[in-house]
């Protein structure tokens, strides 16, 4: 039997994380030297929201800067990953749930490369991204995650890259903030991720005031449902980073399989 490429989904929180000396970056950065080495990519990023699922057919993605108020040498970092048109046309051929658009506008936004700068710094395997149709329901992203399961036989990296709760009015730049909301509903989710109970995730609109809180707009949570549709059952979990960040973020990330 062919070995399948594990399945991510990283809690990537602040872009300062691309380059901040911080726990996270260390753990992107040593969960990168134990994964195989992918032949390709393929990034579902929160800051990439659209009508219709689009995916990036460029052979040159260029890094976007896709925030406000940074210090300068944050638009200084460069990603200068190939893309891979093939890959592209290989997940437009594979989905059938709808029909994916080809994209060259686009590139690698900061949800993609300020995760990947740590991961694989030599950015010498080529990146693909997958937009976020916000005109679909969360079941929808979870049934596209599905149909994506094979690119794992080909040697792709799926890497997700969002946040389980992300409430940036919220947010208290004191490490020390606990909100019960944020840590109930992070503990939640880790349980049902662990036991492979995937409905209470996929209908978070049914979980209550702290999922309201956690999942104020949703595009930060709707990657992890990728990452649960491509998991097949019984697949070992691990969580490389698990800490609640300004309070509300959580970094928790997951690796599937092994
Ligand atoms: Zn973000």
């Amino acid at each position: 039997m062919t070995k399948k490429m594990p399945v991510l989904f990283v809690g990537h929180g602040s872009p300062m994380n691309a380059i901040e000396d911080n726990e996270f970056g260390r753990a992107w950065t040593d969960i990168g030297k134990k994964l195989p080495k992918p032949k390709a990519i393929l990034a579902i990023s929160a800051h990439w929201e659209t009508q219709g699922t689009k995916v990036t057919i460029m052979e040159k993605p260029k890094t976007i800067y896709d925030f406000y108020g940074f210090p300068k040498e944050l638009y200084e970092v460069k990603y200068p990953a190939a893309g891979s048109p093939d890959l592209a046309q290989t997940i437009r051929n594979m989905i059938k749930l709808t029909d994916v658009q080809p994209d060259l506008n686009w590139g690698l936004d900061h949800g993609t490369w300020s995760v990947l700068v740590r991961m694989f710094p030599l950015a010498n395997i080529p990146v693909v991204q997958l937009s976020l149709d916000r005109s679909k329901d969360p079941a929808h992203h979870y049934q596209l995650g599905q149909q994506l399961k094979e690119l794992r036989e080909e040697d792709v990296l799926i890497v997700s890259s969002g946040n389980i709760v992300h409430n940036l009015r919220m947010m208290v730049f004191d490490e020390n903030v606990k909100y019960n909301w944020a840590e109930s509903f992070d503990s939640k989710v880790k349980q049902w991720i662990l036991t492979g109970d995937h409905e209470p995730i996929i209908e978070y609109h049914k979980q209550g005031r702290d999922a309201e809180l956690a999942i104020n707009s949703a595009e930060h949570y709707l990657p992890l449902l990728y990452t649960l549709g491509i998991k097949d059952e019984g697949e070992p979990i691990t969580f490389f980073a698990d800490k609640m960040s300004y309070g509300a973020i959580s970094m928790r990330s997951v690796l599937v399989g092994s």
